[in-house]
């Protein structure tokens, strides 16, 4: 059976809407020295929405359509704010054909006989589908911290649209008070370097990696490992293989199923200031076990 400490150790974390499931939780995170942060859904609410669009001959209408009919199928965040744009504007999206979805970078459907492609300028650009004069406002609105999703059909780019998420409240705090501890926190994102970058200065990370593949994400903690331990938190599917690969894995209440299941500590409250709290409880807990 448990130790005492652990026992009243995880009474305490479940008083603050921290489930500890593994005795990792308790042993390991006192020893942990870096904390790589996702971006969406963990330092953000992760309920992106549409904040502008940009159609190639003015064309909005049939931009959100073809965008929003690609993205029923994907249960992504950004698909979810395409369709729910398209919905509030009255539109109805055309029946897709063939659907498939390509994490970390996008989606390709079909309309009838044509080629839908929608996803990230790097997604386009690597279709060899042109954005041309799109390309002058993708990098500002990318630099103001936004998303941007290109529209393609047979090719050729319909426009973008930028999408934007609000940090969570308790961001910056969370964020200052593990380094105040002596953490150092990375920023992990499938997102564009420009956004990556303007999030990570606004929350005061160490660092930032941008533009990562799921695989990615994994590989950047097995690099930090080599001198730490290291703790990943994470919320989505894209998430999973980073935080099996952590010393502690640590999901958000709201994470898809995978990442809950890959985790050794699962935040209910959705609150990143329970990061320093779950630390905390698992030094004290592990003091009174020796
Ligand atoms: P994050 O690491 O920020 O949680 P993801 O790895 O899920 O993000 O996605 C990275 C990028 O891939 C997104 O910013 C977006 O450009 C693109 N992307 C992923 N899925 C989709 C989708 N369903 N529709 C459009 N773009 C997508
Ligand atoms: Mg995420």
């Amino acid at each position: 059976s448990a130790p005492l400490s652990i026992v009243r150790g995880a009474g305490q974390a479940a008083g603050r809407g921290i489930l500890m499931r593994t005795g990792e939780a308790f042993q390991g995170f006192r020893l942990v020295k870096k904390i790589v942060l996702d971006k969406t859904g963990t330092l953000t609410e992760g309920r992106p929405t549409v904040r502008e669009i940009e159609a190639v001959g003015g064309q909005e209408r049939e931009l959100l359509a073809v965008a929003a009919a690609a993205e029923t199928r994907s249960e992504h965040p950004l698909a979810q704010a395409l369709v729910k744009a398209a919905f509030e504007r009255s539109i109805t999206p055309p029946n897709v054909g063939s659907f498939q979805a390509f994490p970390g970078q996008g989606v390709v459907a079909r309309i009838g006989d044509a080629e839908i492609v929608v996803g990230s300028p790097r997604f386009m650009s690597e279709r060899n589908i042109a954005l041309g004069a799109l390309r002058g406002r993708t990098e500002i609105l990318e630099a103001a911290g936004r998303t941007v999703i290109a529209v393609a059909k047979e090719g050729l780019a319909l426009g973008i649209v930028a999408v934007g998420d609000t940090l969570r409240p308790d961001a910056v705090s969370a964020v200052a008070t593990l380094r105040k501890a002596g953490l150092s926190i990375a920023l992990v994102t499938g997102d564009n370097e420009r956004a990556a970058q303007r999030i990570g200065r606004e929350i005061g990370v160490n660092e930032v990696h941008a533009a990562m593949l799921p695989q990615d994400k994994a590989a950047i903690v097995r690099t930090l490992q080599a001198d730490a331990r290291v703790a990943m938190v994470g919320d989505g599917i894209n998430d999973a293989p980073a935080l099996m690969q952590a010393d502690i894995g640590i999901a958000m209440g709201g994470g898809t199923d995978i990442a809950l299941e890959s985790a050794d500590i699962i935040i209910l409250s959705n609150r990143l200031t329970a990061l320093a709290e779950a630390r905390e409880i698992s030094g004290r807990s592990y003091r009174k076990m020796v």
